[in-house]
């Protein structure tokens, strides 16, 4: 299985190694584009497993949204050639063979259906299956992750506390610039000046909407800008299109974010 390229931040590494090697649950908590995905596929990709030689084992992620069913995540009967058969949901799948289910942005899921996941955050690890009567025993090498966005997550969509103290918490933030540089090299491909540029155009963009300006510009769309230089459009245009998503309905805003970017070009 190849290794998802990961640039650490923290003890993050440390953190989901000893929570595996405990099968403790992980909820990941930081802003959108900061690297919480390709953490856990770089987790998994890594961590030793107790019953297939390793390293590796396989990830189940499902976005939850205010739809998604206990059904969707467990299973449910389907018709298949006029006869009905029962389905796993890719939570039961992950439990059953023994994969990281990752349940991302799990406070935008319904309550009634972020309770599903409580008798498996505990030691016995069980899964009752109420439409076939199944009481499955969690894989011992299954394990569940979380993602949540405290940023934008309105207070009644918050995990409850119930839930979120089930789980072992990493928490993320963008990177510091030097860091956040190297990431936007490696994963646009560009030369480190400019890497370093769009790094203080983050940091500076960031400073500002301390102020309360929506979302923070993340890590991603600083990747996004630098895959565009590379492919010839300039920094100016490459940011202004980027960042047309963070400032879109705030165009003083927009302007000024376009001033940092001529300033630290
Ligand atoms: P999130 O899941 O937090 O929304 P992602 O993991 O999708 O964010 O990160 C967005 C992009 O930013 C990734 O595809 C990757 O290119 C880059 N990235 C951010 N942080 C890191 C990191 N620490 N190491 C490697 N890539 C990173």
């Amino acid at each position: 299985m190849s290794l998802p390229w990961y640039h650490p931040i923290g003890d993050e590494m440390d953190l989901f190694e000893a929570a595996w090697s405990e099968r403790l649950p992980v909820l990941l908590q930081g802003p959108t584009g900061c690297g919480k995905t390709r953490f856990i596929e770089h987790m998994a990709a890594r961590v030793q497993p107790r019953h297939h030689p390793g390293p590796g084992v396989a990830l189940v992620t499902v976005a939850c949204h205010d739809d998604l069913t206990a059904n969707d995540l467990v299973g449910r009967h389907l018709l298949l050639n006029e006869q009905t058969v029962w389905t796993d949901g890719p939570l039961t799948r992950a439990a059953r063979g023994g994969a990281i289910c990752y349940l991302d942005e799990l406070a935008e899921a319904r309550r009634d259906t972020t309770v599903v996941v409580h008798s498996l955050t505990d030691h016995r690890r069980l899964l009752p299956i109420e439409k076939t009567g199944e009481l499955l025993q969690a894989h011992p090498d299954f394990l569940l992750v979380a993602s949540t966005n405290p940023g934008y997550q309105a207070a009644f969509k918050a995990l409850k506390p119930s839930t979120r103290q089930r789980f072992v918490e990493i928490t993320f933030g963008y990177p510091p610039p030097a860091q956040e540089a190297a990431i936007v090299a490696h994963e646009a491909g560009i030369e480190p000046a400019w890497a370093q540029a769009l790094a203080q155009v983050g940091e500076r963009l960031r400073a500002m909407q301390d102020g309360g300006l929506g979302d923070h510009v993340s890590t991603r769309a600083l990747v996004h800008a630098g895959q565009l230089m590379r492919r010839g459009i300039p920094p100016r245009r490459a940011c202004a299109v980027v960042l047309a998503g963070v400032f879109g309905d705030e165009p003083d805003a927009g302007a000024a974010a376009l001033d940092v970017v001529d300033l630290v070009f």
